[in-house]
Formats: C-alpha cells, sequence, structure tokens
C-alpha cells in the first residue's frame, strides 16, 4: 500500500521530470497563439460575425469568415468549416468522396485507418468508397514508420487519385506522426505520385507543433471540432482545409453538386467556434501538459505508456498498458469519476457503432463526447491499453490523475 503522500510526491517528481517539456510545449503554444491573433486581425473578425442565420443561409458572414481563418491558420487555399459535418469521421469521410470517382485508387501509407472509417471505406452496400467502385489498397506501417520501399514499390504500377496519411496513431499503438515526418514522406510519395490528393487525417493533431500538415504538402487535411480546433467550446462540427480545387469538391458533396457551400445556415450562430478555435492553441497544451504528467507518474508507477515524455509530442494522445482488463476498466471509470459532468456515472464496455471491438469509453464531458476535454478510451482487447486525452486544464488533469494512481495502487 502507498499511501496519499506516496502518491503527492510521485505526482511531484513526475513534474520535476516534465519540465524540460512543458518547456516546449509553452513555445509552442505561444507560436500558435500568436498565429491564430494575426489570423483573426487579418480576416477582421467582428462580433457581427458570430450572428446565425436560417434557411439556405445565403450571406452567412460567419460561415464565410470562420471558413477564411481556418484557411489562413491551416496555410491552405480554402477551408469549409460548419456545425452540419457532425464528427472527424464524417470530414475524413467526405474529403475522400469528394475527390475520388468509380474506377479511381485510394492508397493508405499509414496502413489500417482509424476504425470508424473502415465502413466509409470497405463497408457493404453502405454508400462505402467499395460501393462506388473505388479500390483501396493499405500499405502496414513498418515497426510504426512509414514503410517507404514498398510505397514506392507499389507506385511504379499504380497511380491512386488520392493517398491517405493518418497523423495520430489512434487505437494502433504507435506515436503520432510529426509534421516534419510526413513533409518527408510526400517529398517521396510525390517522386512517383506527382498528381495524387494526399489527405491527411489531421485528428488530435492540430495546434500540437508549430506546422500543419498542409505545410507539408498535404491537400486535404480533415478534423473533428469536438476535438482540439474546438478549443472546449466548439458545440459540434468539423473542418476540412486544403487545396481550392479539392475543397470546391467537398463544397459539392457537402450539401450538393453545384451549390457548394454558397449556403449552409446556423441558426445558434458561430461565436463558440471563433472563441474555442482562439482558445485552441491554450487548451492544447493544457491537454499535452496533462498527457505528459500522466505519462510520467503513470510510468513511475509501474505502467508502460507512450509517446515518450522526453519531447513535445506530435498530438494529445496518452496510451497506458494495463496489465488486466480489470485494470483498464478501473483506471476509465475513475477518470468518469474525476469529470465535471455525469461524475456519478460507471462506464460500462459497449458496442459503439463504427467499432470492431468492445470499447470502454469514459466521457464526463460538457460537450458530449467531446475529447479535447478529459476523456478516456479503450478497446475491450489485449495488450489492455487506455487512451486517455484531453483536459481542459492541466489541473484536472492532475487531480484525476492523483486519484487514478489511488486506485491502481491500492487494488
Ligand atoms: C477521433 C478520430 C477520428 C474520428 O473522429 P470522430 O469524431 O470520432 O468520428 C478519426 N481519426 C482519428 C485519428 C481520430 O482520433
Amino acid at each position: 500500500m502507498q499511501g496519499n503522500n506516496g502518491i503527492d510526491n510521485l505526482i511531484v517528481d513526475a513534474e520535476k521530470r516534465c519540465h524540460a517539456v512543458f518547456e516546449a510545449i509553452d513555445g509552442i503554444a505561444l507560436y500558435n497563439q500568436e498565429k491564430l491573433l494575426r489570423a483573426f486581425q487579418k480576416s477582421r473578425i467582428s462580433s457581427n460575425h458570430f450572428s446565425g442565420s436560417s434557411g439556405y443561409g445565403y450571406d452567412d458572414l460567419g460561415r464565410e469568415k470562420l471558413s477564411e481563418v481556418f484557411a489562413e491558420i491551416f496555410v491552405a487555399e480554402a477551408a469549409v468549416v460548419s456545425p452540419l459535418i457532425v464528427s472527424g469521421t464524417h470530414a475524413i469521410n467526405l474529403a475522400f468522396s469528394s475527390v475520388l470517382r468509380p474506377g479511381d485508387t485510394m492508397l493508405s501509407v499509414t496502413g489500417k485507418p482509424y476504425d470508424t472509417l473502415y465502413e466509409a471505406i470497405l463497408g457493404d452496400n453502405n454508400g462505402s468508397l467499395k460501393d462506388y467502385g473505388i479500390n483501396y489498397k493499405e500499405i502496414p506501417l513498418s515497426d510504426g514508420d512509414f514503410d517507404m520501399a514498398a510505397v514506392a514499390e507499389y507506385l511504379k504500377n499504380a497511380k491512386p487519385k488520392v493517398v491517405f496519411i493518418q497523423r495520430s496513431g489512434g487505437y494502433t499503438g504507435r506515436e503520432a506522426f510529426s509534421v516534419g515526418k510526413i513533409a518527408e514522406a510526400i517529398t517521396e510519395i510525390r517522386k512517383n505520385a506527382p498528381n495524387a490528393c494526399v489527405v491527411v487525417d489531421n485528428c488530435y493533431g492540430e495546434f500540437a507543433e508549430k506546422s500543419e500538415p498542409c505545410e507539408a504538402g498535404a491537400d486535404l487535411v480533415a478534423g473533428s471540432l469536438i476535438k482540439n480546433p474546438g478549443g472546449g467550446l466548439a458545440p459540434t462540427g468539423g473542418y476540412i482545409a486544403g487545396k481550392s480545387e479539392y475543397v470546391r469538391q467537398v463544397e459539392y458533396r457537402l450539401t450538393a453538386p453545384g451549390i457548394g457551400c454558397e449556403t449552409g445556415s446556423y441558426q445558434s450562430g458561430y461565436r463558440l467556434f471563433f472563441q474555442g478555435l482562439f482558445l485552441a492553441p491554450h487548451t492544447v497544451a493544457q491537454a499535452m501538459k496533462g498527457s505528459a504528467l500522466c505519462g510520467a507518474a503513470l510510468e513511475a508507477a509501474g505502467f508502460r505508456t507512450f509517446p515518450s515524455i522526453e519531447k513535445a509530442p506530435s498530438d494529445i494522445i496518452r496510451a497506458v498498458e494495463f496489465d488486466t482488463e480489470e485494470q483498464l476498466v478501473a483506471f476509465c471509470r475513475q477518470i468518469q469519476y474525476e469529470s465535471p459532468i455525469d461524475s456519478f456515472a460507471t462506464c460500462e464496455p459497449w458496442d459503439m457503432p463504427g467499432y470492431r471491438h468492445q470499447v470502454i469509453m469514459a466521457a464526463g464531458t460538457f460537450v458530449q463526447g467531446s475529447s479535447i476535454e478529459l476523456s478516456c478510451d479503450a478497446p475491450i482487447k489485449k495488450p489492455y491499453i487506455a487512451y486517455l486525452q484531453g483536459g481542459l486544464t492541466y489541473e484536472h488533469i492532475k487531480i484525476a490523475l492523483k486519484k487514478s494512481l489511488n486506485v491502481l495502487i491500492n487494488s
């Protein structure tokens, strides 16, 4: 048994160990905060852009200005940002299905995509890419890294219209790719596939580094507004940013061909999207610091965790491996009990739509399912890895960590 003092000391030591990484994270947040501020100023955002609209939403200034700011921040020619995009899966699938036509091929160079994309790519009779006669090929990662030799070999004979890269590790047990690493991969890919549309799943990566995937040569990036770029305030939505020719296709797919984003209304208005975006670099930094602290403390308590806490990571996820299903479930439950919302609920594993294994999810969040807020999820399968992410404040993460360590160590 380790008393509360023991756990307090463990957290104090972990915090000391994180000193260098915290400084790196602060530097990134400062850089990105200024990028946001300058983008807001350049677009001359004012409070009349917060107003809602109704019906067709012609002349919806908030919609237009929000897209303009996103394009600027993601160093893209254009962007679609919309509360009508229901999730990250929706945004990423929009990118695929907008660009691809029957007979085209999509190549994933980061192995299996995130679980929920599987049905969108390969599902039967559900409007998947496969249903529309689009071919799909994936090249597995080799030791958690791009297998560029296999990619080059494949590209000798094939001309995929879309090349897909997932920045974050998702549930695969690898670390996120840095934007620098993605740039190297895209440079290699372009040698053999100069005209392919490179799509990056940017979920959990936004503002974790000073640059974003379009700066690495990506043609489209997509993600969810209830993750990093919503800053914890956006109530729903998703974004896609990149080259105008592709973004135009996305607009046509999101609404209707020939109409695009000349329409699209949102009665509730846009303040929370703008304000959340403005806060996002800071919120992401809070989550990243909390993630590093959890990594250092859980490692000291004897658990394997990744990514490494020696450098600033490329996403906000902290994976923690447990020895048993019981520990895994106990940890997720404790995160729920330490949430501001629904703290009285006990999480249970369930068959979540789009996932292949039972999943347990702790999300005692203000915005339903928001994972920029402190949340934890885990597929119930070996190895027993929980994916912890988010946290609107470092302090909240620290408090939840302390309680969770208590349960893990003293049970
Ligand atoms: C969360 C996530 C998605 C899917 O986003 P949803 O909003 O859950 O649909 C896709 N890819 C990655 C890497 C993610 O983390």
